[in-house]
Parts: structure tokens; C-alpha cells; sequence
């Protein structure tokens, strides 16, 4: 049995307030701190499945982490207070590695770095994130995360469950062996268990992605006040792309406040944006795609530059490096370093600057983006406090926004940046564009405010079914949950 238990370790003299047992976590975030009552490392699926019948013979939730980095979003805290924290991080095997079908079967603990290095020379890659090499697969897919080269929810083969009735479910085509023969046929739950709070996943089968020929990352420069005109070449070349590319993105995108921009990163341009696309193929067609990409941005958008970077030979000394190696699947630190002011993704919790996410949907058209901006300058305006935005192409319909929000660790200046997003979150709601992703402060309501004739019934009715106690991650998601 490899369970041990350890207290929180708190921030500032909580022990001495509370009793170390019931302490909050660390939170760059800086949410509304949760009491935890324990943290516990099982490292078996049969040690999850025991802790799940433990927690519903006492009646005491659990909360589920991967790797525990959900920065922005909570951290390491649960949706509610008084929970067991149940830290997966010590399941960290890759079970399966096939390189002919091109999928691995990883549990919870299994990290970008571990992966995609057990990949290099191989022909396959990782869709790695642009946040820490240390940071993990599973959780990140299962929060619906966004990779370099496509959604990390594309990835998504298959899953490993245990229910809250400690039943263990495999979806997907997945088996007990962490063999995968394909989809097979029937109702496939796997998506089920995204962005909710029905079981605790044991392992996922990942797709990975063919290592082509030649990869290369074209980086575009436009002047800020030429937004509308760039987001209608994106939208033009998402329309035109082939689909092997990978994802197309407008960011570095700045909304800074007269006052308030004290925790913006120091290289940040608020007079440009960029859109920037990994293409990847045989060097003819990624030659050909970079062509007709240059063709729609002189056309239609005018940029200030255009680089085409080749990933296998840019150079370190290169501002664009670090994202050079996340097309080509290998994960780096380096961005979370630069934003966070931190050597090490371990001290990302007690930063010197804090950090929020919010998260919205925004349909991939000229119009909807740049209001979305316009939005979120408003609100940023009003509240003091700067955005830096993105919009991620995640199909021929809609992007994924993300608006990152630093803020210095002082108490007005994180009271600011917390109403930013809980006003941001109402204006955007009001124009159509809800949370797509979201944090432990709003999830409780992230279902049922999207849309006022929701029926959240059926998924109640699946909670039931699958944690009649209510012991898993209560609010995740779920409303009444
Ligand atoms: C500077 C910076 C850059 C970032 N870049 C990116 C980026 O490029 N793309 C991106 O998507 N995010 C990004 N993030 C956000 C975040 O840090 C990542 O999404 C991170 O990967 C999430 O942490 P994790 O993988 O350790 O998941 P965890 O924290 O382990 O889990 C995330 C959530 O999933 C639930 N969960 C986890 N594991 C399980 C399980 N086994 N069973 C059931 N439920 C589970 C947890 O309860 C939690 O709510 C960034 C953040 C910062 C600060």
C-alpha cells in the first residue's frame, strides 16, 4: 500500500489559525482559500478504487488532481471546502507505447517532459501546451486545454474510470490491458467525463500526431489598430487551411489599462498582435501552405513582418525558440518562467505576481473577435487591471479565447483582477460568448448560466448514477453536484 497522508502546506501562518489538517492550498490564482483535510497519493488503480469506497463509507468528498497545476484556475484547490485531496501524481506510468498505431495509454501523473521524450527520434510527437514541461497530459485534456498543434480534447482516445461507486469503467475502445483496437461499437462515454465530476480517470489513451517531414511557424506582426483586418485573414486562411496544420492562433494581444499594468510582462507590445500557425507536412507542401498564407495576409491584412521559422534549425538566442520547440512537441518552461518571474514551475504557486484565466467561447468571425476584445477592454479599463488575449482557431466555427490576467500579490490589486473576471464573465455571457474552460470560484454555475433553458436534469441523473454519495469533486461543473 503506497498511500501517504500530508498536511496542506499553507501560505503564511494558516497553521497557527486553523490546525494544519484544514489548511488552503497555495493559489497563484489567490481564489477564495478551501479548508482541505487531507492529501492522499494512491498509486495503484486499486488504491484510487479503495480511497473512493473509504470517502463514501465516511461521507468525506474527494478531489482528484493529475499533476496539480491548474494555475489560473484554482491550482491545487477543490470547488468546495473540506475535501480529501486525492494527488494522482504518483501513478506516472506510461502503460502502453504504440508506435505503429501511434497512441500511448498514460496514467494521471504522466508528464509532457516524461512523454515526449520517450518520443524523440520516433515518428510520432506530443501536442505539447505552452505552460510547463512538468506539468501533466490527463488533467490538462480533461479541462478541455489547448495544445500547440490542436485542442488537447482531439487528442482524447479513451479513458480508464473509476466511478464513484468504485466501479471501473474503460470507454473508447480502451481495454483492462491498455490495449486500444480503435472505436468500437456503441455509445462512446469517453466525453462524459470532460469537464465533470462523474469518476476519478485512472489512465487515458493520447493520440499522438505523425512527426512529418519539415515543421515550420509562421509569425506574423500586425499594428494593433489593424485588428479588424487581421482577424479577417485568420478567419480567411482557417477557412483554407489544410486541416493537418496546427492551430491557428491571434494572440499577444494586449489590453492595458492608463493604470494597472504593473504586472504585465516586460516584453509585452501593446501597439502589436500576432497570428501565428505550425505548419506541418512534407517541406513541398508546408512551402506551398506558407505561400498561400503569405499571399492572404499581403492581400487583406498588411503586417508590419512575417517570419517563417524552420523548428529543426532556429536558434536558441531566438525570441521565438520556445515556441519553436512546442510546435515540434517538445515542452519548455520558458514562457511560464518569463510571465510568472519564477526559475521553476514548482514556485509557480508563490510567484511574485499572481495570475487568472477566463476563459470564453467567441465564433470565429471578424466580428465576434474583435468585439470580444472591445469587451474586454472595457472591463479593463473600468477595473485598472491589463488582459493579455488570445484566440485559439479550434475549428471551422469557433475559437477558444483565453484572457490571462496578471495582477501584483497586494490585496487591491487582487481584488481588481478577480472582479475583472466576474464582471468580464457577465458581459461576455450577455454578448454570447460563454465560458468554454473554468475556474473553482464559477463552475458551480458555468452549466446552467450558459443557457437559460439548460437542462441539467439528465447529467443529475447520471451523477446519481455514478456517485450516489456525491463524493467526487462536488460543484465541478455540475450544478446541485
Ligand atoms: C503562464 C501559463 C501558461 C499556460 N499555458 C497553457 C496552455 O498552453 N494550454 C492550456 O490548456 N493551459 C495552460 N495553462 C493553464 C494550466 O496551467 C494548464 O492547463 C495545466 O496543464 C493544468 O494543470 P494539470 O495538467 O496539472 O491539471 P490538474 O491541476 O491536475 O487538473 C485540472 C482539473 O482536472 C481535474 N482532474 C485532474 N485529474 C483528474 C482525474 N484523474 N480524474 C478526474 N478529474 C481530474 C482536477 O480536479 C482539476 O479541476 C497555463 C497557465 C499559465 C499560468
Amino acid at each position: 500500500m503506497a498511500i501517504t497522508e500530508e498536511t496542506s502546506r499553507p501560505a503564511g501562518a494558516c497553521a497557527d489559525a486553523v490546525g494544519a489538517a484544514l489548511c488552503p492550498q497555495p493559489d497563484l490564482g489567490e481564489h477564495r482559500p478551501r479548508k482541505v483535510r487531507a492529501t492522499r497519493f494512491p498509486d495503484t488503480v486499486e488504491e484510487v478504487r479503495r480511497q473512493v469506497l473509504v470517502a463514501r463509507a465516511e461521507g468525506t468528498p474527494l478531489y482528484p488532481l493529475s499533476t496539480g497545476r491548474n494555475w489560473g484556475m484554482g491550482s491545487r484547490s477543490p470547488v468546495v471546502g473540506d475535501c480529501t485531496v486525492l494527488d494522482l501524481s504518483r501513478m506516472d506510468a506510461i502503460r502502453t507505447l504504440d508506435l505503429d498505431e501511434g497512441y500511448a495509454v498514460v496514467e494521471p501523473g504522466v508528464t509532457q517532459r516524461q512523454l515526449s521524450e520517450l518520443l524523440e527520434g520516433t515518428p510520432w510527437m506530443l501536442n505539447v501546451t505552452a505552460g510547463c514541461a512538468d506539468a501533466g497530459v490527463v488533467g490538462n485534456t480533461l479541462e478541455r486545454g489547448d495544445g500547440t498543434i490542436r485542442a488537447r480534447a482531439e487528442d482524447l482516445l479513451g479513458l480508464e474510470v473509476v466511478l464513484g461507486t468504485g466501479e471501473i469503467l474503460t470507454t473508447g475502445g480502451l481495454d483492462r490491458h491498455g490495449r486500444r483496437s480503435g472505436t468500437v461499437a456503441g455509445p462512446d462515454l469517453t466525453r462524459t467525463f470532460v469537464q465533470s465530476n462523474l469518476g476519478v480517470v485512472t489512465a487515458m489513451a493520447v493520440s499522438l500526431i505523425p512527426r512529418p517531414e519539415a515543421i515550420t511557424l509562421i509569425h506574423a506582426t500586425f499594428a494593433r489598430d489593424a485588428l479588424g483586418a487581421a482577424a479577417d485573414a485568420m478567419v480567411r486562411i482557417s477557412r483554407s487551411r489544410v486541416p493537418a496544420h496546427g492551430m491557428l492562433r491571434l494572440k499577444d494581444l494586449f489590453v492595458i489599462p492608463d493604470e494597472g499594468s504593473a504586472a504585465v510582462p516586460e516584453n509585452a507590445d501593446p501597439n502589436t498582435i500576432t497570428i501565428q500557425v505550425p505548419l506541418l507536412g512534407t517541406r513541398a507542401a508546408v512551402q506551398d501552405a506558407e505561400r498561400g498564407i503569405r499571399d492572404v495576409f499581403r492581400q487583406f491584412a498588411k503586417p508590419i513582418e512575417i517570419r517563417a521559422l524552420d523548428t529543426a534549425t532556429t536558434s536558441e538566442d531566438d525570441p521565438l525558440y520556445a515556441r519553436t520547440r512546442f510546435a515540434s512537441g517538445t515542452p519548455t518552461c520558458e514562457a511560464l518562467r518569463a510571465g510568472l518571474r519564477v526559475d521553476t514551475c514548482a514556485q509557480a504557486d508563490a510567484a511574485p505576481v499572481g495570475w487568472l484565466m477566463f476563459l470564453p467561447v467567441v465564433p470565429l468571425h471578424p466580428v465576434s473577435l474583435v468585439t470580444a476584445v472591445e469587451l474586454m477592454a472595457i472591463e479593463s479599463e473600468r477595473h485598472g487591471t491589463a488582459g493579455m488575449l488570445e484566440f485559439n482557431v479550434i475549428s471551422q466555427h469557433s475559437t477558444n479565447m483565453v484572457t490571462q490576467i496578471p495582477f501584483l500579490r497586494e490585496p487591491d490589486s487582487i481584488e481588481r483582477a478577480h472582479v475583472l473576471r466576474a464582471t468580464a464573465r457577465d458581459s461576455f455571457l450577455r454578448a454570447g460568448f460563454p465560458p468554454y474552460r473554468s475556474n473553482i470560484d464559477q463552475q458551480p454555475w458555468e452549466i446552467t448560466d450558459r443557457s437559460a433553458d439548460f437542462q441539467d436534469g439528465p447529467l443529475r441523473g447520471l451523477k446519481r448514477l455514478w456517485d450516489p454519495d456525491g463524493i467526487i469533486a462536488p460543484g465541478r461543473y455540475l450544478a446541485g453536484s
